[in-house]
């Protein structure tokens, strides 16, 4: 059902995955036209958590509340909103939600410190962009989308999680696994009884997830997302046992180490671009190699932030492949 929705552009409706477990679609806001997946979890005592409550607008809220209301709950029953990761269309919606409900938000504890070093995450990212070489007029945009002008919300969880941690439902085992990659505190959450896996945008059917898209930690997103792909293969298995896999966009599926598979495999691909750049170029810049390596609609299609994600990536690849040391600064 959320397959054809999304094949027909709509918002899929509220569906029950498990007893006590629903899927709500929320809408984007900033006028972009997209949704994203929540999900609702019932403990043994009726206490609700939240997995994701979406984009900060109001209509959201209210799509939950007639959501709870269609299975005799209310807004007043969700205790616990558990986020995957920092991003308005999944953490924007929690601060109104907790206001509304009295619960308490858990994020992981990557997350909450990309949160409070916003500001000079913002700064070195500028000195990222002067220093890839990208054409000079996509500096500005890539400032404004990419670097100190790149916004993002403030906001003070009240429970921290790390790896490992069980969820506070009565009478489920829902753990978090940390997934970085796409963000530095990216959580996954799995209830092994139930096959069940929430994979925030760890893992989507058919996106090629970004990564890098928060928080620095002087790590390497892509090492990083590529181990947390590992996980997810690790995780599951074959035949009747697989994992359903809920995640932050599109739609439900099974088929989980399929689907890392598969990106990991993207991957892998992307890197042989680079390498084929770095061994055809001398002393490239960043903006060099990106411009040899395969990009949906090609670089010059990219522009502000998505530009600068690309450009990023590509230092990322580089990186990854030990070959830093060939890249020359603009
Ligand atoms: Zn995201």
């Amino acid at each position: 059902m959320q397959a054809e929705a999304v094949r027909r552009g709509e918002l899929p409706p509220v569906e029950e995955v498990r007893h006590g477990v629903w899927s709500v679609a929320f809408e984007f806001g900033d006028g972009i036209d997209d949704h994203s997946l929540g999900y609702v979890v019932e403990g043994s005592d009726g206490a609700l958590t939240v997995i994701d409550p979406g984009w900060g607008v109001e209509a959201n809220l209210d799509r939950l509340e007639s959501a709870l209301a269609d299975v005799d709950h209310s807004l007043a029953d969700v205790d616990l909103i558990a986020v995957t990761h920092l991003h308005a269309d999944h953490l924007g919606g929690a601060e109104a939600l907790r206001r509304a409900s009295g619960a308490r938000i858990a994020l992981h504890a990557a997350e909450q410190r990309a949160l409070g070093e916003r500001t000079s995450d913002a700064a070195a990212a500028d000195a990222d962009i002067a220093r890839w070489g990208a054409p000079r007029d996509d500096q500005e945009a890539l400032v404004a989308s990419w670097g100190s002008g790149r916004h993002l919300p403030a906001l003070t969880a009240d429970l921290l999680l790390g790896d490992g941690d069980v969820l506070p439902i009565a009478g489920r085992l829902l753990r978090a696994v940390h997934t970085p990659g796409h963000t530095a505190g990216h959580l996954c959450f799995v209830e092994p009884e139930q096959r069940l896996v929430f994979t925030g945008d760890h893992v989507l059917p058919r996106i090629n997830p970004g990564i890098g898209l928060g928080g620095r930690t002087g790590t390497n997103p892509l090492t990083d997302y590529l181990a947390s792909l590992d996980r997810m293969v690790a995780l599951d298995v074959a035949g009747p046992d697989a994992l359903e896999v809920c995640p932050g966009h599109e739609y439900r599926f099974v088929g989980l180490r399929g689907r890392a598979e598969a990106l990991i495999e993207h991957r892998a691909d992307r890197s042989r671009d680079a390498a084929a750049a770095l061994d055809a170029l001398d002393r490239p810049t960043v903006w060099q190699v990106a411009e040899r390596m395969s990009w949906s609609g090609g670089i010059a299609s990219l522009h502000g932030y998505r530009l600068g994600s690309a450009l990023a990536q590509t230092e990322w690849h580089v990186q990854d492949l030990g070959r830093a040391d060939e890249l020359r600064a603009a």
